[in-house]
């Protein structure tokens, strides 16, 4: 495991005194990089004081405009929620999640994302994610606080480092890099160019078609060359379509 590869990612943070609980209860399991997509008030001495002796990771932290700018150079992002989405994705709680992250982190760059402390994370931002986690708190009051969350998903993490090696798996020893999330989203929008040119996709009515494969290829997890090979056909298929308009017409 790598703790330096492992990113925590809060979206949306309203309450800066959770940005500075957040910042504490990663020093003390042991991590330091922190991004804050768009927070409502950052900096601010509430959080500073919330963060007590963290205040460096505050200092060291990255504010962004948008997800896509926090995580775009990951190969892995897990995505946290409360509760269930319509489309159900894979699925794992904290300890599992930790085991897979802690993984791709020797090699990989790892984000965790944490959502707004209203309304968490919206489809559109867990659809970017190759896993997503549930703490399975009581279904009763599902929600934790937005540290407390992370505190306990970052535990987990402590305690694999703190255990030592981890059992080497496939993954690690992948000939090529897996894909970047920039790249997986390039891809995406050429292939749903791709399936509307060819009239699978109705842009009219899409329904979850785009969801659904982005779940298939976040679940397979593609390496740079699968990737191009897929672009590569999406290329092809289009030329061919642009060639049989023109016969056609
Ligand atoms: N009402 C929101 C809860 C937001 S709590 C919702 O339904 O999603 C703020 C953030 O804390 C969440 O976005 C998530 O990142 C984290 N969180 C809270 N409870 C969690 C749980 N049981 N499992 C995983 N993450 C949780």
């Amino acid at each position: 495991m790598n703790p330096d590869n492992i990113r925590i990612v809060l979206v949306n943070t309203t309450h800066p005194g959770n940005i500075g609980a957040v910042a504490r209860a990663m020093k003390n399991m042991g991590l330091a990089r922190l991004y804050l997509v768009e927070p409502r008030v950052f900096p601010h001495e509430e959080a500073d004081w919330r963060a007590a002796s963290a205040q460096d990771v505050l200092a060291h932290a990255v504010v962004c405009a948008t997800l896509d700018d926090a995580i775009g150079d990951c190969q892995f992002v897990v995505g946290t929620s409360a509760r269930e989405r319509r489309i159900p994705w894979p699925l794992l709680d904290a300890r599992q999640c930790a085991q897979r992250a802690a993984r791709a982190s020797v090699n990989e760059q790892v984000a965790l994302v944490f959502g707004r402390e209203d309304r968490g994370l919206t489809n559109d931002e867990l659809k970017c994610c190759n896993l997503h986690l549930n703490i399975p708190s009581d279904p009763a009051y599902s929600s934790l606080n937005l540290a407390m969350a992370v505190q306990v998903v970052t535990y987990e993490l402590r305690m694999l480092a703190v255990a030592g090696s981890l059992p080497v798996e496939q993954d690690e020893q992948w000939d090529a890099p897996f894909a970047t999330r920039d790249n997986m989203e390039r891809f995406y929008t050429h292939l749903e160019e791709t399936l509307v040119d060819i009239e699978f996709l109705d842009p009219a009515a899409p329904r979850q078609l785009m969801a659904r494969l982005r779940r298939l290829y976040s679940r397979v997890r593609l390496d740079e060359m699968e990737l191009n090979i897929l672009r590569g056909i999406l290329t092809e298929t289009q030329k061919w379509v642009k060639k049989a308009r023109k016969t056609e017409g």
